[in-house]
């Protein structure tokens, strides 16, 4: 845990955020500012600061990849499709340092 993390703040319940997820080691809540019609973000309740830190610990990004995954199928977008996506640094635009997956989906989203 992180005092001054804001998603940890979301974890610990001090700010308010829409929860989509829950269980022992992920949240997942919709985005604020969301670029697709489905943008839910997946974080692990254990604070790392970004993917460049579990490099030692591969398997949190398959848990929030699989989170994310399900969550799809259960939103009825695993058909349609959907982007899984993970900001690093300033030129990927990261502005939060709590390791997170988006999720974005529900419409046709531009190519990368
Ligand atoms: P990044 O740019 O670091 O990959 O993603 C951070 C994401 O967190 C952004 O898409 C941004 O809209 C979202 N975000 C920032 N502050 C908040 C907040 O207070 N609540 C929620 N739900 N999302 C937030
Ligand atoms: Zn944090």
């Amino acid at each position: 845990m992180n005092n001054d993390c804001l998603f940890c703040k979301i974890i610990r319940r001090e700010i308010p955020a829409k929860i989509a997820f829950e269980d022992d080691e992920v949240l997942a809540f919709h985005d604020i500012q969301p670029a697709a019609p489905i943008h839910i973000l997946f974080v692990p309740k254990k604070h790392v600061d970004s993917v460049v830190h579990v490099l030692d610990q591969e398997p949190v990004v398959s848990l929030l990849a699989n989170r994310a995954v399900k969550a799809a199928e259960k939103l009825g977008i695993q058909s349609t499709g959907f982007r899984l996506v993970m900001n690093y640094g300033p030129d990927a635009g990261q502005t939060v340092h709590h390791l997170h997956m988006h999720l974005l989906g529900g419409a046709h989203l531009s190519h990368l």
